[in-house]
Order: C-alpha cells, then sequence, then structure tokens
C-alpha cells in the first residue's frame, strides 16, 4: 500500500502553513484513534524529528502563550480533541495527558476550535462520529485533513487519505510521517508507541486483518525506534479492575444468549447492572470479542445502556457488531441501528430500552445474516 503522492504534496503544504492545528478523533476512542491523533500530536510538536514542517519554522518564533493549552514548538501550536472520555487503560499512552476532552473541557476546547487554521482528523470517516465537534468542525472556514481506514468517508476535507485496507488510521499516520521526514521521524520512541499501540489495537493484537508482510516491515521498525512491544500490550490488555473482570464473567454466564442456527451470539448489558459492577469507560472494550472464541459462533453482537441524558427521555442503546470471514455486519448496522463501520466490525444505536433494542435485533437478522 502506497499513499497517493498528490495528496502528501497537500498535506504537507497545508501543515507547512498552518499555525493552530486541532488534531480530530472519534467518539468513545480506542487505541487507533488514541495511537493516531498522538503519534501525530508528536511528529508535529516534536523539533528534534528532522521533521520538514518544523525545519520551516526554525526563523519564525512568533509565541502565542494565550492558549489554553498545548505545546508550542517554533510558532506551531498542536492540540488533540477527542469528544468524549477515553479508558483509563490508555492513560499511560505519551502525551495522553495533553489530550482535551470536548465534553467536560467545552470551553477551552470551543476556543482551541475557533482558533485553529487546520484541522487534521483521525479514524473516522463522518463527522457524526465526532459528536458535536462535528458540525463547529465542518462550518469552520480552515483547510482540514482525513486520515482513515473506514469505507466510502464523506467528502469534507481538503485532502482525505482514505485507505480501507489499512490496518489502522495509525499505519496510514505511519506511512504519512515516513513519506514527509527525514531520515526518520518514526524512529521517535514516543510516537512510536502510539503507532504501534493503534496497530495492535485495530488487529486484535495481530489476530485478525494483518496478514500482509508490509504490516511487519513497520513493526520491524518502531520495535527499533525503541517500542517495548510486550509492556504495551500489559498496559492495555492486562489493567483489569476487580469489578471489571466479574462484569465480564457475569455477562458471559448470565446475559449472552446463542442463536445456534445463525452461528450468532448475544450480549446485552442494562445501566442498572452496570451499576452493579460500577462501571468505568472501557470496562466492557473487547467483550464483544470474546463469543467469536466460542466454535461455530461467527457473528456477535453486544448492546449496552447508557442512560437518557438530561432533558431526554430514552435510554441510548449503544450496539457493536462483530463477525469473522465473508460476513458483513456493516449493512445490518446501517440498516437498522443507524451506523455502520467495517465488513467484520460496525457499530450503532437505538433510543429506547434493551428489549426494544433485542426485539429488532431478533425480527432483523435473519434477514441480514447467512445461515452457514
Ligand atoms: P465498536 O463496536 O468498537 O464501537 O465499533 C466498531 C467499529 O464500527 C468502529 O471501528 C467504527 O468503524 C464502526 N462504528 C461504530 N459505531 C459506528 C457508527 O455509529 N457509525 C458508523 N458509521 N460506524 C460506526
Ligand atoms: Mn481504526
Amino acid at each position: 500500500m502506497q499513499l497517493d503522492s498528490s495528496s502528501v504534496a497537500r498535506a504537507a503544504e497545508l501543515i507547512r502553513n498552518a499555525r493552530h492545528i486541532v488534531i480530530l478523533t472519534h467518539m468513545a476512542p480506542d487505541g487507533d484513534a488514541m495511537g493516531s491523533a498522538l503519534a501525530l500530536y508528536h511528529w508535529l510538536n516534536d523539533p528534534t524529528n528532522d521533521q520538514m514542517v518544523n525545519d520551516q519554522m526554525v526563523n519564525d518564533q512568533m509565541v502565542n502563550d494565550q492558549m489554553v493549552n498545548g505545546l508550542m514548538v517554533n510558532d506551531q501550536m498542536v492540540n488533540v480533541i477527542v469528544p468524549n472520555a477515553f479508558p483509563a487503560f490508555f492513560n499511560w499512552m505519551p502525551g495522553a495527558d495533553k489530550i482535551m476532552v470536548y465534553e467536560t473541557q467545552t470551553k477551552a476546547c470551543d476556543a482551541l476550535i475557533e482558533e485553529a487554521d487546520l484541522f487534521v482528523c483521525t479514524d473516522f470517516n463522518d463527522p457524526k462520529r465526532i459528536g458535536p465537534v462535528g458540525e463547529k468542525m465542518v462550518q469552520h472556514s480552515c483547510p482540514k485533513i482525513l486520515i482513515d481506514h473506514h469505507l466510502d468517508p464523506m467528502d469534507f476535507a481538503d485532502v482525505t487519505f482514505s485507505y480501507p485496507q489499512a490496518t489502522s488510521a495509525s499505519e496510514i499516520v505511519y506511512r504519512l510521517i515516513a513519506a514527509l521526514s527525514t531520515p526518520h521521524a518514526t524512529r521517535n520512541t514516543q510516537l512510536a508507541t502510539c503507532i504501534y499501540t493503534g496497530l495492535m489495537t485495530d488487529t486484535g493484537n495481530f489476530s485478525f486483518n494483518s496478514t500482509s508482510a508490509e504490516l511487519y516491515d513497520i513493526i520491524a521498525d518502531l520495535l527499533r525506534a525503541g517500542v517495548q512491544k510486550d509492556a504495551v500490550y500489559n498496559a492495555v490488555f492486562n489493567q483489569y479492575s476487580v469489578d471489571r473482570m466479574r462484569l465480564t464473567g457475569y455477562a458471559l454466564y448470565r446475559r449472552m444468549r446463542i442463536y445456534p442456527e445463525y452461528h450468532l451470539a448475544l450480549i446485552t448489558l442494562t445501566a442498572d447492572e452496570l451499576d452493579q459492577y460500577h462501571y468505568q469507560v472501557g470496562d466492557t472494550e473487547g467483550l464483544v470479542n470474546m463469543p467469536l472464541q466460542i466454535a461455530d459462533v461467527y457473528y456477535s453482537v453486544f448492546m449496552r445502556e447508557e442512560r437518557p441524558k438530561p432533558g431526554t427521555p430514552r435510554s441510548r442503546i449503544r450496539v457493536s457488531f462483530r463477525s469473522q470471514g465473508d460476513r458483513p455486519v456493516n449493512i445490518w448496522a446501517h440498516e437498522v441501528f443507524r451506523g455502520g463501520g467495517h465488513m467484520n466490525a460496525s457499530g450503532g444505536e437505538l433510543f429506547g430500552s434493551v428489549q426494544q433494542a433485542v426485539r429488532l435485533f431478533e425480527q432483523t437478522f435473519p434477514k441480514y445474516l447467512k445461515k452457514d
């Protein structure tokens, strides 16, 4: 896979001319959202990385210390804004402490968004995937770059890197940095660690969508940059609280149904059930994949209730879909649950109760799923 060279040149031009860069990634950030956004952050902020962008700026030292957050290198200021909180098991990531969360730091984020003269968007194909920030970003007159690996990105950016065949947005970011920097900006350990995290999480620790030899060339480069791959695995996957482990047990034991004819599993968790286990953001991450470990289960769906937001009557049921092989779930997610995603990993939602969501699920799966 190679990035389109004219897009790379146009992105370079936009970055070179930008002073206030805001990096945006999707709601409920996962490892790839975090990794791709933070890798860009390190790249754009690191004065020692031989980066063409900062080389251009060495002579231009206007510093604006009015800004709310973010580092300034020469006169370029870079911030990462995420729509809502990310799981605590990403707190260790280099730069995570600099991330601004729109939901809880709305005013400060709005100020940064207003001041922005370039948006770099990663790991989403539709401004709706970043909540209220999306509308503000789209309406802002400044240029936008989109770096994404989902199908059919919306046409809102000036330069779009859309590679659905890529493992992750982090992989595309790696390729962009490698294309634009000399000799090897990707040898920065912090940056490389962020890229590695995105590759690792979006491939289930290299267990799916990860068969190309090229991927392992990238990984070799990241390891040479000093990435401690086993430590990254531990930091992301072996950080359960006791409550999270018990919630997982409860969900599998009490709340998993199997529809054998369709090789399908469903897990549901209501807000009350989540409360019993003191649910924290990220506690159900990966749960939807677990039923796929059962022989003859090829489809898995997980529903999680979020209580109604103040002033709204109904709960939001967040639905995650997973499948194996040639069994698309994204059309079902799109047509029935107002979502979408990749062929084997999609998401959607429904406003109502878990029972209503289950009813809709049971009414529609025979139309969308294969029996064999
Ligand atoms: P998850 O189940 O991990 O939340 O989402 C799995 C994948 O489905 C994500 O990587 C994303 O590509 C996609 N996805 C999740 N929710 C939505 C949604 O509401 N709309 C669209 N278009 N894609 C989604
Ligand atoms: Mn991704």
